[in-house]
């Protein structure tokens, strides 16, 4: 593995080897504390978020390595109209590795073909977040000791919520895995993630709008923030915003070692009273991102050397069509003039294309 753009790229195998690095570090952090001596890591933040930027330079740091990078577009040379590919082009000259966020879908694809160095994807607009879900299989494990057997409640935004559906589709690969989605009406899950995931899997999974009515079956709970910029509506943002506030008297029913999980950062959807409470794991999850990410880290600057070969099995199903452009609006193609668009054949049959930088299927 060279980079980590989707959580897809990874093997269940590598998941496990990275859970275990990162239960190790949790132990042995002093063991670690050289290993990226002399490394540098860049964080390019073309969009800011700074908790995710704080937990990858944290991570750098605490492996002996250091850090550079900007924390917003204006802050660099994107502003003056230079292209992602330059961008990266010029900082695989300084860095070892880099971490990027970009609020364009598909933004670090592009920037993983034409780097030289790693590139970990640090969140593509609304479409992946590989190290969100590393981060809450690792919270899992380690506060329920095992990945299988699990009833888990997903409750908030199911619809734009990127992390809930990664965290669906890793969790599908586990046995014995139940969902409960909670979600008002115009949050729900989407139909392609029922049948392409759940169905497809054979995964046992019911849905509800109301946060109590299965509270006593659950292992996990994780909740959600309704995020301002996933609408093109200000007021139907305003009306679901507050949709569910996690509170001590919602959580009477609940098992006594429920986990309660939260990508955060937090605005109503858990009342403060709720934190004091020992089932409340999402302070705790933050620190888990940092020992999976120095987990990643490790993983690829060791590994960078090694062949391509998912690239190159992936390249047999491509296709590209000079005259159709992704539909996405929020997709890179439509930022970047020229790059060529790209579609994957899914289904033969149908003849169903996928772009391959944001994932949007294509209607012809
Ligand atoms: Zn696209």
């Amino acid at each position: 593995m060279k980079n980590l753009i989707d959580i897809k790229d990874l093997s269940i195998q590598e998941i496990e080897e990275l859970i275990k690095v990162a239960q190790d570090i949790i132990k042995n952090k002093k063991k670690y504390s050289k290993k990226c001596n002399g490394k540098k890591l860049a964080t390019l933040f073309f969009e800011p978020s700074t908790r995710t930027r704080l937990s990858f330079e944290a991570a750098m740091m605490e492996l002996g390595g250091n850090v550079l990078g900007f924390s917003s577009a204006s802050s660099s040379s994107t502003s003056k109209g230079e292209s992602v590919s330059d961008t990266i082009r010029t900082v695989g000259c300084y860095a070892d590795i880099i971490a990027m966020r970009h609020p364009k879908e598909g933004a670090p694809l592009v920037a993983s073909i034409k780097s030289t160095v790693p590139i970990i994807n640090a969140g593509d607009g609304g479409h992946n977040h590989p190290t969100q879900t590393l981060t809450d299989l690792l919270t899992i494990k380690c506060e329920k000791n095992r990945l299988d057997n699990l009833t888990i409640g997903l409750c908030g935004d199911l619809k734009f919520g990127r992390t809930v559906h990664s965290l669906i589709t890793a969790m599908t690969k586990y046995k014995n895995i139940k969902f409960v989605l909670i979600s008002p009406e115009e949050l729900k899950v989407p139909e392609y993630i029922k049948k392409e995931v759940l169905e497809k899997n054979n995964i046992i999974w019911c849905e509800t709008t109301d946060l109590e009515e299965y509270m006593q079956d659950l292992d996990i709970l994780y909740m959600t923030r309704v995020q301002r910029e996933r609408f093109n509506d200000e007021k139907e943002y305003l009306k679901l915003k507050d949709c569910y506030i996690l509170t001590k008297n919602k959580l009477k029913k609940a098992k006594e070692d429920l986990c309660i999980m939260h990508p955060l950062p937090r605005v109503n959807e858990i009342s403060k009273q709720v934190d004091d409470d020992k089932r409340a794991c999402y302070f705790k999850q933050v620190e888990y991102g940092k020992y999976i990410r120095m987990a990643l880290i490790m993983k690829l600057l060791n590994e960078q050397n090694d062949n391509n070969i998912d690239e190159l099995k992936r390249e047999k199903e491509e296709k590209i069509f000079d005259s159709i452009k992704c539909q996405n609006p929020r997709c890179i193609t439509s930022e970047n003039d020229d790059l060529e668009p790209i579609f994957i054949l899914t289904d033969k049959e149908k003849q169903i294309y996928r772009c391959k930088y944001c994932e949007t299927i294509l209607k012809k």
